[in-house]
């Protein structure tokens, strides 16, 4: 079963000792990670931090996908995020532009993509977006 679960992108200085095993640094920036983890519920550290959530895919070097992420390879330019209109996770290029909605890609592409990896995500890369 796919994990229910949620990152949130948290710039300042976590302090020691609250929860502290939960956050990761990755490219320079703190993320908390909350959500139902090994059957407990841990709680996100305020809504004023964007929250993106676990696609339930992982790329090809064991990294968890989550919205947000963006993605290289033939994939380059493009972040996964939530599609209203399709109920789903989709890709979407940069100006905000679903691709299965135009037609061009949809979910299972990335799904079976076996090459797939996250380079980056919204929030810190945006070059990778340009
Ligand atoms: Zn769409």
């Amino acid at each position: 079963m796919r994990e229910i679960k949620f990152r949130q992108l948290v710039r300042t200085i976590v302090p020691s000792g609250d929860n502290s095993n939960l956050r990761t640094k990755e490219g320079g920036m703190i993320w908390h990670y909350f959500g139902v983890i090994d059957n407990a519920w841990i709680s996100p550290v305020g809504l004023q931090y964007p929250i993106m959530q676990f696609t339930g895919l992982k790329d090809k070097n064991g990294k968890e996908i989550y919205e947000g992420d963006c993605l290289g390879g033939v994939w380059e330019m493009t972040y996964v995020g939530w599609c209203e209109k399709s109920g789903g996770y989709e890709i979407f290029i940069c100006k905000k532009e679903c691709m299965a909605c135009s037609g061009d890609v949809h979910w299972y592409e990335i799904v079976e993509d076996k090459e797939k990896e996250v380079i980056g995500n919204i929030y810190e890369s945006k070059h990778l977006l340009v």
